[in-house]
């Protein structure tokens, strides 16, 4: 059979460009990451040419029995990682898994009670640009702008006055421990649903470096994608009384025919977490954002909430006379990838961020230790105080590449 490049050379020319932009960049973005050879080669498996709609064991199609054995794996796996009574592998996205565990026990109109995207939740916790912020009624927990850490008594006295039906918790920008047993004494207190959205953290939670918020949630879901370091994809795990529900709206309420090539992909990632080594990634991942934040703060920068505890911080650069927008521009241009992000109690408009969100995940899987994260900082800070300087840009870069060049990736 011919290969890519002999069917399709426009497509494989685009593939080997961004193998090359991963390999030179220094890779910042929080939730992205560098999967092993054996997720990839899972994921670029046959099992994505099966139907297999339905459950292991109860399919609508014939001929199953390899992809209930990968699928049964992917399962078993999860509950060994992180617990809980029922599991779902078949989310193709975080969103989806989102979507499946509202339509699970919601009804359009149903009150919800979520963390503002503006401090660091996620779209579809109900943003109006969202379905959740569509088909629910929502209100929003946030940051104290005090302390930028989320503000527990306002949440409880929240959630007193609104009874909401359902209490979201997790974040896509939160940089700091997120304490799942007072959001179930407020959850319970009011008689609502515990669903967690751990997708940024999940990676974490494997490794022992982040509270598990499966013992005590309803619903937990997370992406696949992220610190956990497998392919895209989302999951759902929940308590026995909720898996029917979540079971039929996942299949047939909002997807069909399951990716089993993801899923064999997943079931690989979460076959890594569980092996001794993926503790000293977590642990390693954690250590390396203190590190970047230090050499961040040493170079005049403020952190939200004054540094992390998890594997991501924001950077306040609105002191620095700069914007989120100028910011990951400029970075680019040096071989650094960032995202530009809101700031909880932006001033800056939201086109343009007060800041940018920086993670650890990504470098941390190349190899890199506390002491190239300072010289990460370095850069950082070299690039953005010479943002006009082409020449300053271009001597940036040649550093980034010279650094990436010590550090291959995976596979
Ligand atoms: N939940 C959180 C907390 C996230 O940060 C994200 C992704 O950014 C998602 C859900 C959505 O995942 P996906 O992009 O796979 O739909």
């Amino acid at each position: 059979h011919p290969s890519l490049e002999e069917v399709d050379p426009e497509i494989f020319k685009a593939i080997e460009a961004e193998k090359k932009r991963q390999f030179e960049n220094i890779e910042l973005i929080a939730s992205e990451n560098f999967t092993s050879r054996a997720v990839m080669e899972a994921q670029g498996s046959c099992l994505t040419n099966k139907y297999a709609e339905g459950y292991p064991g109860r399919r609508w199609y014939g001929g199953c029995e390899h992809v209930d054995v990968v699928e049964q794996l992917a399962i078993d796996r999860v509950k060994q990682l992180f617990g809980g009574d029922h599991v779902n592998v078949q989310p193709h996205s975080g969103s989806q898994a989102n979507t499946a565990v509202y339509f699970s026990v919601l009804q359009p109109g149903d009150k919800i009670l979520t963390m503002n995207l503006a401090h660091g939740g996620h779209l579809t916790h109900g943003h109006k640009a969202n379905f959740s912020g569509r088909f629910y009624d929502v209100v929003h927990y946030g940051v104290s702008e005090k302390d930028e850490r989320i503000d527990y008594d306002a949440l409880a006295q929240l959630a007193l006055d609104s009874k909401p039906k359902m209490i979201t918790a997790g974040a896509s920008a939160y940089p700091r421990i997120i304490d799942f047993d007072r959001m179930r004494q407020i959850a319970d207190s009011v008689g609502a649903y515990l669903f967690v959205d751990m997708a940024h953290i999940a990676g974490l939670v494997a490794g022992g470096m982040h509270p598990n918020p499966v013992p005590v949630a309803d619903f937990v879901t997370t992406t696949t994608h992220k610190s956990l370091r497998g392919p895209r994809g989302g999951i759902i795990i929940c308590k026995e009384a909720l898996a029917k529900g979540i079971d039929s709206q996942v299949f047939p309420g909002i997807q069909g025919g399951p990716l089993e090539h993801v899923i064999a992909a997943k079931a690989v990632c979460f076959h890594e977490a569980l092996q001794p080594s993926f503790k000293g990634y977590a642990q390693q991942i954690v250590s390396n954002a203190k590190a970047l934040a230090a050499g961040l703060i040493k170079n005049g920068y403020r952190l939200t909430s004054g540094g992390t505890d998890n594997h991501l911080m924001l950077v306040d650069l609105r002191p620095n006379g700069l914007n989120g927008k100028i910011a990951s521009e400029t970075l680019d241009h040096a071989g650094i990838t960032v995202n530009k992000n809101g700031i909880p109690f932006d001033t800056e408009k939201i086109t343009l961020g007060g800041g940018i969100r920086v993670g650890t995940p990504a470098v941390t899987t190349r190899g890199m230790k506390e002491e190239q994260m300072l010289e990460i900082a370095d850069l950082i800070h070299r690039a953005l105080s010479n943002k006009d300087n082409a020449d300053e840009i271009t001597k940036v870069r040649a550093e980034v590449r010279a650094l990436t060049a010590r550090y291959p990736l995976p596979g």
